[in-house]
């Protein structure tokens, strides 16, 4: 029996299995179905952690947390677990082919960009829309691109963008930003960006070939079209919870409204033995920084626990 597995590989998961290790928990495996970093490692800059001065990528920022949580024990399973379960005193992860025991469970699985729901948003996923402006930038190369959002996610992704898209139409539906103002600012000043706002996105359209472009529609209901061959929707997150269901359908644990899982300040969740930490659990800041926290503060807390 595993003494503690941790599900997901990304900061949150990353820093438990560090403090985990570091602090003498002796089986600690780590279940990432790909390679660790997480959704972070997609992002195209960091710039707010502090002690990393430099802005540096999500990939490059990342590589040094990938070798540095693994020094003190950590073993990576590249393993997708599709279910937890509770079994005794214990917990049961189910895996395509397997069932694996551990005797404490932290979650980290985190968050997944939300669609938008525009109507041919999910037709033309993957052939002109995207929620990823470094894994698809570069397919505008010095071509115009639309970006969908009002966030911090739409406009650091916008401002990203720019030095690969020779012009960037940032669409929000209000004119009001929910990014920090030092961001706002940033987008407002770069000649590259053209703000729409207070519009309505009525379709994304295209051929065979993929996007042409976006029909969008202003306050006095004039619609105008735009012709772009990339469009990117940064319109939010959801929680990656689907683990913690029963056959049911419902949680293993508390979960609140939103389906964020309910846990203590030791991120502990109502199923003892069983911790979330990161973008899944409630009220969290959805920062690299928190979640990082997170995990370590779960690990102490098996440690504590287990002595
Ligand atoms: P977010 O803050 O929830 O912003 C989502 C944006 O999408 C909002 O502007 C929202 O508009 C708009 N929106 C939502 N549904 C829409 C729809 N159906 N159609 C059109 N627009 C829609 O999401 P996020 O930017 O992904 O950020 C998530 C969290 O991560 C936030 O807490 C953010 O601060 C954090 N984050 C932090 C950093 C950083 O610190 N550097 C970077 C990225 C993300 P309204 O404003 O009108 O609701």
């Amino acid at each position: 029996m595993i003494d503690l597995a941790i599900i997901g590989g990304g900061p949150a998961g990353l820093s438990a299995g560090l403090y985990a290790t570091r602090g003498g928990i002796k089986n600690v495996v780590l279940f990432e179905k790909g390679l660790p970093g997480g959704a972070i490692a997609s992002s195209s800059e960091i710039e707010n952690y502090p002690g990393v001065e430099e802005v540096k990528s999500g990939m490059e920022f990342m590589d040094t947390w990938n070798r540095q949580c693994f020094r003190f024990g950590l073993t990576h399973q590249m393993e997708e677990i599709l279910n937890v379960s509770k079994k005794d005193d214990s917990f049961v992860l189910k895996t395509y082919n397997k069932e694996i025991e551990a005797k404490n469970v932290i979650v980290c699985t985190g968050s997944i960009p939300k669609r938008a729901g525009i109507k041919g948003e999910d037709k033309f996923y993957g052939r002109g829309v995207s929620n990823c402006a470094t894994c698809d930038g570069f397919f505008y190369k010095d071509k115009e691109v639309a970006v969908i959002g009002g966030g911090d996610t739409a406009l650091e992704e916008a401002l990203y963008l720019t030095n690969i898209a020779s012009k960037v139409y940032l669409i929000h539906r209000r004119d009001d930003f929910r990014a920090a103002p030092s961001t706002v600012e940033k987008v407002k000043n770069n000649k590259k960006i053209e703000l729409i706002l207070s519009v309505t996105i009525e379709e994304i359209f295209g051929d065979q070939s993929g996007v042409n472009g976006i029909k969008y529609k202003d306050k006095n209901d004039n619609i105008s079209t735009l012709n772009v061959p990339g469009i990117f929707v940064f319109v939010g997150m959801s929680v990656n919870h689907d683990i913690l269901k029963n056959d049911n359908g419902s949680f293993i644990c508390e979960v609140n409204k939103k389906g964020e899982v309910k846990v203590d300040l030791k991120m502990k969740t109502s199923l003892k033995g069983l911790y979330a930490c990161g973008d899944i659990r409630e009220d969290a800041s959805r920062q690299v920084i928190c979640a990082a926290g997170d995990g370590a503060t779960a690990s102490i807390e098996v440690i504590n626990s287990s002595h």
